[in-house]
């Protein structure tokens, strides 16, 4: 048996009665889980879904999201996790080109959906309404471990989102080997903000939860402040967050100095590389270790992690997860050797199957079985990664290769601020031109000769920003991500404070 959505069962088997699932305070059991996600697999299979058939997910967290999600995969068929803060458009996009038979709304994506539903005469559904209570005996349905389990969209370079399509044995695969890096034990608990519709929440958190028997803690909006007291009040043992959640964390006011978060063992951040200062200022506030790892979507969030047992190398993202391997390719997808930078590629059979529809881009992404990244790193001999930054990232200014990250450090570590993103703008005379976007702390004033000071003693001169803007806050993704691609260089460029060029 490989369906992804088992552990449910076996957990209401062997311990009903443990809370599975926490949200804004409101519990569930393993028991619960599992009649909840029955019902709605025998609704599902009752209106006709029938096994690797899609059916669209659109909502925030919430208790019924964690139901139909087991559900749909209890039946074999497979669920297309969406952001609820979608538009219409994009909703209607996510429908169409997923071929969705049905869609479970929100009450916040339902007349969005509706809309988009009659004009491609599929149904939606609230997921909020009650139905009567149906069971199924036989779930979770056998399925192959290649089967589909679910689909999320990525964003990619160019064009449109393209969903990566993950199997039951890869999502399985994933939470056994992230649980193994961690050294996960029925002891601990999840505690997280992150969006559910995403990798990281999804199978990173969920998934690892449900496949260890643990339960997770679950907020429907962050708060830095209110994520610290639900962690304290509940001993979480594992948050989790993406970079800008421990940022925020460690800016909170002295409200939170009194919690006692003695059960707290591990923070684990992802999704984008950790700023070393962000990292070490929360762990000196809360005396919690912070796990930066890679992974991305089409891995199954499967990349790298940072080993329990050994020495943490200064701003590595570790060691290849059990099961994975990594490796830097040239451009030619030749294997570079230590210390080269390049693309870094993973091989591991928890990857994607494939972006749906998409045989070319998906063709593309893979070099014989290493899938490629699109991201730059390197390694050393002893197999620990260092994330350099993403290829669609990097600036070539006056035919230099400059990393935004090595500069985003530098900045972080600068007192007076509190974000930054370093980005590329066209210039006529060097191809592009190096741009900081800060965010300041509270009652803070921008020097620019003083920031350009700070950066001159600390990079050659070459790498040096030449153009700073100051912002009241930087573009976010749907897990609180900087997005750069939504910074926009012409602003940034015209109203940018320029320092003498050289
Ligand atoms: P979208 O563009 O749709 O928001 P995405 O491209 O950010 O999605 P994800 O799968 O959400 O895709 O995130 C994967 C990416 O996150 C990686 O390709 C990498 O660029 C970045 N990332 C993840 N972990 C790290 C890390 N430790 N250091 C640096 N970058 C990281």
């Amino acid at each position: 048996m490989v369906n992804a959505a088992q552990p449910i069962w076996t957990n209401a088997q062997s311990q009903p009665d443990a809370v599975a699932l926490r949200i804004d305070g409101v519990e569930w059991s393993f028991r619960d889980l599992r009649d909840a996600s029955a019902a709605w697999g025998a609704r599902l299979a009752g209106a006709g879904v029938a096994p690797g058939e899609r059916v669209l997910l659109a909502a925030g967290t919430q208790a019924e999201w964690v139901f139909a999600y087991h559900g749909i995969l209890a039946i074999g068929a497979i669920a297309v996790t969406v952001n609820p803060g979608s538009t219409r458009g994009e909703l209607r996009y996510f429908l169409e080109d997923s071929g969705a038979v049905l869609a479970l709304a929100g009450d916040s994506t339902q007349a969005h959906l509706e809309e988009a539903g009659e004009e491609l005469g599929v149904p939606v559904w609230n997921l909020n309404e009650s139905a009567a209570p149906v069971t199924e005996s036989d779930l979770p349905r056998s399925v192959e471990p290649g089967d589909g389990a679910c689909i999320m969209y990525t964003s990619g370079t160019t064009g449109q989102p393209k969903g990566a399509q993950l199997t039951h044995h890869g999502i399985r695969g994933s939470a056994r080997s992230i649980s193994e890096a961690l050294g996960l034990t029925s002891d601990d608990h999840f505690g997280s903000a992150l969006p559910l519709f995403h990798v990281f929440g999804q199978v990173t958190i969920i998934r690892t939860a449900y496949e260890l028997g643990i339960p997770v803690t679950l907020m429907t909006k962050f708060d830095a402040a209110a994520l610290l007291e639900t962690a304290a009040r509940h001993g979480v043992t594992l948050l989790a967050g993406v970079p800008t959640m421990w940022n925020a964390m460690s800016n909170v006011g002295p409200e939170v100095d009194s919690l006692d978060l003695s059960r707290l063992r591990l923070a684990i951040s992802g999704g984008a590389g950790l700023p070393t200062e962000v990292a070490s200022r929360f762990e000196e506030r809360y005396g919690c270790e912070v796990l930066a790892g890679y992974g991305l979507t089409e891995t199954a969030g499967v990349g790298a992690c940072p080993p329990l047992d050994a020495p943490h190398k200064p701003q590595s993202a570790g060691i290849a997860w059990p099961g994975a391997e990594l490796a830097i390719l040239d451009t030619e997808h030749r294997q570079l050797p230590p210390g080269s930078i390049g693309e870094i590629a993973v091989r591991s059979d928890m990857c994607f199957k494939n972006y749906w529809n998409r045989p070319e881009a998906t063709a593309k992404a893979w070099h014989e079985d290493w899938f490629l990244t699109g991201d730059l790193g390197r390694m050393d001999d002893e197999g620990h990664l260092w994330v350099v930054d993403r290829i669609k990232d990097l600036i070539i200014r006056g035919g230099y290769n400059v990393y935004p990250k090595e500069l985003e450090e530098i900045l972080y570590s600068h007192p007076d601020v509190l974000e930054a993103a370093v980005v590329g703008v066209p210039d006529e005379r060097l191809g592009e031109e190096i741009a900081a976007v800060v965010v300041l702390r509270e009652g803070r004033d921008f020097d620019v000769a003083g920031m350009q000071a700070w950066m001159s003693e600390r990079v050659a001169a070459y790498k040096t920003p030449r153009i700073y803007q100051v912002v009241a806050e930087l573009p976010r993704g749907s897990t609180g991500k900087i997005l750069k691609r939504e910074i926009d260089r012409s602003v940034v460029d015209a109203e940018g404070l320029r320092t003498a060029r050289t």
